[in-house]
């Protein structure tokens, strides 16, 4: 068996890794590289480690982009095989990738303007909505536990990850031919925390032989425990004593998601007082109807929601906005509302539009529930910058502006330890991916310390054979 980085080896984005056994070439993840846009096109446009049309298969681990991001580039550049995954990630793949090529197309317009001015030819896109709906036929869907033989002597099984809806970690038997021996094989995939408000924990792989893992948080705690419920009611209960509106940067997938459960479980609880509640992002509108689809996917407790017939994600007195016009009207009432919107950055998105209106009154509450980016528009506004630029004007920032961070979907430095430690079996080598290089090298020192096998951390291009 041979196993090659492509990508998300000293770095968290670009997930690609590709396996080659008995004759065969499976990718697991067809991940985007994100980073600076001029980068990353040269990294994501043409596959450097591999050639796409020599790809037999392909296993997902989830439908986040920078795990999925590339895949529509990957079929349409030659890419013929299966793409496995479970259920759920089909179906967010299915808006996910159509609205990454919509970003892909306004991102290679923004470059191009740029290329003029230097006499340059324009970039195309890395790929269209045509591309990405033309990729989605190639999915091939199987639930959890459900082994399933994807090439010789080659079973796949997909086990939850507990990261966001449809999340896998990713177990390979191989019969290999070249030793006749059985390996198994686990990628981790993104890792989540555990105690998550609408997943499953993450499942306790066995007899693991070769383990292929995220390194996220290595080295960094979370400062919060998953279970913030209370601190969230007390932001919204003082936020809405201040009489104004409540805007909530938030990612269309999961992260928006989660909030509706929270807020659902307050307002049936009476714990705040009953206000309109406003998903206004297409995306985040289209990923909650496919959430409901998805009662295998769910922890015990929003399973028995669901049974229950109630809906968490569609309760009395939440609005889910698809359209501009609805948008506009929502942004010129003055009526008391929690508004959630995308994106969670605040770099795109009809969050903006919400911002611009809603910055420089006192009353409002700027509400951040998930990490930004150094030097976007949400760090800024994080940080307390007295004033912020927003659609180029300069705005005063006199909303009142607090932060949640115990929503987060990554396992953090002790709770990847005891997913490591919790798993059976001998695990001679350990490669750790999905980390900047300082984190994974962190995580590598505490594995080292505990563990007999070989761990050491992935190098981008690097081949190993096992
Ligand atoms: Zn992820
Ligand atoms: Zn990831």
């Amino acid at each position: 068996m041979k196993l090659k980085f492509c990508g998300a080896a000293g770095t968290t984005t670009g997930s690609q890794h590709l396996l080659e056994v008995n004759g065969q070439r499976i990718l697991l993840d067809c991940g985007l590289y994100q980073g600076r846009r001029k980068d990353a096109y040269e990294i994501n446009c043409c596959f450097p480690h591999f050639d796409p049309a020599t790809i037999d298969s392909v296993v997902l681990s989830h439908a986040h982009i920078d795990h999925s991001g590339n895949l529509p580039n990957l079929t349409s550049k030659g890419f013929n095989g299966n793409i496995y995954a479970t259920f759920a990630t089909r179906d967010l793949c299915q808006i996910m990738l159509a609205d990454s090529a919509r970003i892909q197309k306004s991102d290679t317009d923004w470059v191009n303007k740029r290329r003029k001015k230097e006499n340059l030819p324009p970039l195309e896109p890395l790929y269209s909505v045509q591309d990405a709906e033309q990729c989605n036929r190639q999915f091939v869907n199987m639930g959890y536990n459900r082994a399933m033989h994807i090439g010789k002597g080659v079973k796949l099984t997909f086990l939850d990850a507990g990261h966001i809806l449809g999340s896998a970690q990713v177990l390979l038997e191989v019969e290999d031919e070249e030793d006749g021996k059985t390996k198994r094989f686990l990628f981790s995939g993104d890792v989540g925390r555990g105690n998550n408000d609408l997943l499953r924990d993450p499942v306790i792989a066995e007899n693991i032989d070769y383990l292929l893992m995220e390194s996220t948080y290595g080295g960094r705690e979370h400062e919060l425990g998953t279970q913030a419920d209370e601190q969230v009611a007390e932001i919204l209960r003082q936020a809405i004593d201040r009489g104004g509106k409540i805007i909530i940067p938030a990612f269309a997938v999961e992260r928006t998601q989660q909030l509706l459960y929270v807020l659902y479980q307050l307002f049936r609880n009476d714990e705040i007082p009953d206000i309109p509640v406003y998903v206004d992002s297409p995306l985040a509108v289209n990923a909650t109807e496919i959430f409901r689809l998805h009662p295998e996917c769910f922890n015990e407790e929003v399973y028995q929601v669901l049974f229950d017939k109630q809906n968490p994600f569609g309760f009395e007195g939440l609005t889910l906005i698809r359209s501009v016009a609805k948008s506009k009207e929502l942004n010129a009432q003055d009526q008391q509302a929690i508004i959630i919107s995308a994106s969670g950055m605040c770099e795109a998105g009809r969050i903006l539009h919400h911002l611009k209106n809603g910055i420089e009154n006192p009353k409002n509450t700027i509400l951040f529930v998930g990490y930004c980016a150094e030097n976007t528009l949400g760090s800024k506004i994080r940080e307390g910058k007295e004033k912020v630029r927003i659609f180029g004007e300069e705005y005063k920032l006199r909303a009142n502006v607090e932060k949640m961070d115990s929503f987060s979907g990554h396992a953090d430095h002790s709770e990847l330890i005891d997913y490591f430690n919790a798993m059976s079996g001998p695990r001679k080598k350990v490669w750790l991916v999905h980390g900047e290089t300082s984190r994974s090298e962190k995580m590598c020192d505490a594995l080292t310390q505990i563990h007999d096998g070989e761990v050491s951390v992935a190098e981008l291009g690097k081949e190993v054979i096992f």
